[in-house]
C-alpha cells in the first residue's frame, strides 16, 4: 500500500500533533510504503531526516520562495501538483495544524488531487486495496473507495526511533520541479489576506466568588438564563448580499446583511453550482464537521477563498471582514478574500453538547467519580482537559479546546481546570462559565461569571 503523509512543521520546530497521529496511524497500516510530504523552508528537512528513522522510506520536501505565505487554498493546490509524481493509495494529513488550525488544507487537497475524502478520523478500521473504513469523530463507520483521503485527529503519539533505525534521504524539489503555476502557490496564489491581528481578550468575564453551597443554584440560575440568540449578539450592520448554507450560520449572516437568505444543505456539486451562479459577496458555513467538509470542497472546486471558523464578521467597503482566533487562541486575525464570493465558516458549535457540561481538569483527576455524580445530578455531560487526556485518565473524545472540540453549552461547569488559552478558545462561547479551584488565581477565573473557590473532592459535600 503505498501511503503518502503530509507533515508540517509547526512554531516549536517539531512535527505539528496531529500530523504526528496521522504518521503514527500511518505505520501502523501493514505493508505500509510510506512517503513523507512536506511544504515548507529549507530548515524543514532536518525535521523530516529525524522522521524518516520511524519508518517512511522517503521524504520530499517542496521547498521554494514562491511557496512562502501560502494560504489553504495554495498549499493544497502545491501539495497536489507534487502528488501528481508521488503514486499514492492512501493520504494522510492531521486534521489541522496548530498555526492555521483550520483543518481546511486536507478536503480542498482531495478535490485538488481526486481523493476521496474521510475526516476526523479516530481509527481505521479496515484498509483493503480496494476501500478504507474508519471511525470517525461523528460516525461508528465510514468508508471511502481509494484513492483516499483522511484527516486524522490527535489520537496516537508518534513512536520513538529504534537504536537500529538509519536516517533516510530527503528529497527537496522547487515549482520548478513539480511543474507549478507559481501565480497559484504562496502568497501571489492565496485569495485569503490577514489585514490586521490583535491579542486576543476574548472570553473575559467578570466573576463573583459564591460559597460551595450556593453552587447548585448558580447551575440552575445558568440553565435557566434564557441563551442569547446569535442574531442578538451580533449588531446588524450593512448590505452585502449573503447567502446562509444551511440555517445555523443565518445570524452571523443577519449581522452583515438586510436580506440575507439561506441556501439549503445540500451535495457540493449542487452547492458549487448554485455558489457560481448567485452575484452575492459572500456565503457561509456552519462549524459542524459536515460544513467544514462542504464549505472547503466547494472553495477548492471553484478556485475560492475560505476563511475558518470566524468568530465575528463586518462589513468593510462593501466587502466581508472576516474574524477568528489565530496562532493557538493567543491573537485575533481579521481577513478579508480577495476572490468573490468571500466563502467562510461561522462558529456554529453547540447543538450537540446539550445544556450543561462538565468538565474534568487535572486538579479532578483523584475525584473523578464525584464529578461524574455531579454531572449526572444535574443531567449534564462529562469533557475533560487535554492534560486529562494525555495522562490517560478521559478518552480525546471528550477533549475542548484548541486540539478537541469547540463546545458552546449553555452552562460550562470548569472543575479542577486551570483555564489555559488552548482551552478557552475550545469554550468561551458558552452562556454560563462556573468555575471551581481552590486556587483563587487560577486564570480560569477570569473567564468565568461564577467562581467557588473549593477543591473538586468537596463537591461531594453536594451529592445525596
Ligand atoms: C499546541 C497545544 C494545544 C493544546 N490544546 C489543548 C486543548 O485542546 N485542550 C486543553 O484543555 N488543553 C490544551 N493544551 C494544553 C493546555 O495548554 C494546558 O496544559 C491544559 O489545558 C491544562 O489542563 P488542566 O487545566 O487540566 O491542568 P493544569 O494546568 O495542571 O491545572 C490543574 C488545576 O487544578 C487545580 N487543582 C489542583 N488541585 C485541585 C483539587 N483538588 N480540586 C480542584 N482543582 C484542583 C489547580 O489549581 C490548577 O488550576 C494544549 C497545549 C498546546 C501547547
Amino acid at each position: 500500500m503505498r501511503i503518502t503523509v503530509c507533515v508540517r512543521q509547526g512554531l516549536d520546530g517539531e512535527i505539528n500533533p496531529f500530523d504526528a497521529a496521522a504518521y503514527e496511524v500511518a505505520l501502523r497500516i501493514p505493508d505500509a510504503e510510506v512517503t513523507l510530504l512536506s511544504m515548507g523552508p529549507l530548515g524543514a528537512r532536518e525535521l523530516l531526516l529525524r522522521l524518516t528513522r520511524l519508518g517512511a522510506r522517503r521524504a520530499v520536501l517542496l521547498s521554494d520562495a514562491v511557496f512562502a505565505g501560502a494560504d489553504t487554498l495554495a498549499t493544497a493546490y502545491t501539495l497536489s501538483v507534487a502528488l501528481k509524481k508521488i503514486p499514492t493509495d492512501l493520504l494522510l494529513c492531521g486534521r489541522q495544524t496548530l498555526v492555521g488550525d483550520t483543518g481546511q488544507t486536507g478536503p480542498m487537497l482531495s478535490v485538488l488531487a481526486g481523493l476521496s475524502p474521510v475526516t476526523e478520523v479516530m481509527e481505521i478500521l479496515s484498509c483493503t486495496s480496494e476501500a478504507v473504513c474508519c471511525r470517525t469523530r461523528t460516525e461508528q463507520a465510514r468508508s471511502a473507495p481509494l484513492p483516499a483521503l483522511l484527516t486524522v485527529e490527535r489520537v496516537a503519539n508518534l513512536r520513538l526511533p529504534s537504536i537500529r533505525s538509519r536516517v533516510g534521504e530527503v528529497e527537496v524539489w522547487t515549482a520548478a520541479d513539480i511543474g507549478a503555476d507559481p501565480a497559484r502557490c504562496g502568497l501571489a496564489g492565496s485569495p485569503t489576506r490577514v489585514v490586521e491581528t490583535k491579542e486576543n481578550q476574548g472570553g473575559r468575564r467578570r466573576c463573583r466568588f459564591i460559597p460551595l453551597t450556593a453552587l447548585p443554584e448558580a447551575i440552575a440560575e445558568g440553565l435557566a438564563r434564557r441563551q442569547q440568540p446569535l442574531s442578538e449578539l451580533l449588531p446588524a450592520d450593512s448590505t452585502l448580499r449573503v447567502l446562509a448554507v444551511g440555517e445555523a450560520p443565518l445570524p452571523y449572516a443577519r449581522s452583515v446583511s438586510a436580506d440575507a437568505r439561506v441556501l439549503p444543505l445540500s451535495c457540493e456539486e449542487t452547492l458549487a453550482e448554485e455558489i457560481q451562479g448567485a452575484d452575492v459577496d459572500a456565503v457561509l458555513f456552519g462549524s459542524d464537521p459536515q460544513s467544514k467538509l462542504l464549505a472547503a470542497r466547494v472553495a477548492a472546486r471553484l478556485g475560492l477563498g475560505l476563511c475558518a471558523d470566524c468568530t465575528a464578521l463586518a462589513a468593510e467597503d462593501g466587502e466581508l471582514l472576516m474574524i477568528r482566533p489565530a496562532l493557538a487562541g493567543s491573537l485575533m486575525a481579521k481577513i478579508k478574500s480577495r476572490t468573490r464570493p468571500a466563502l467562510a465558516t461561522v462558529r456554529t458549535a453547540g447543538e450537540r453538547e446539550g445544556a450543561l457540561l462538565v468538565t474534568a481538569g487535572l486538579g479532578a483527576r483523584q475525584a473523578l467519580d464525584t464529578v461524574r455524580a455531579l454531572a449526572e445530578r444535574f443531567s449534564g455531560t462529562l469533557a475533560a482537559t487535554r492534560r486529562m487526556v494525555d495522562e490517560g485518565v478521559l478518552p480525546y473524545e471528550l477533549q475542548v479546546g484548541l486540539t478537541g472540540r469547540t463546545v458552546a453549552p449553555a452552562v460550562y461547569l470548569a472543575v479542577g481546570v486551570s483555564g489555559a488559552v488552548h482551552h478557552i478558545v475550545g469554550m468561551q462561547r458558552s452562556g454560563t462559565v462556573i468555575a471551581v479551584n481552590p486556587d483563587p488565581k487560577a486564570p480560569i477565573f477570569n473567564y468565568a461569571d461564577v467562581g467557588v473557590v473549593a477543591t473538586a473532592e468537596e463537591l461531594s459535600a453536594l451529592l445525596p
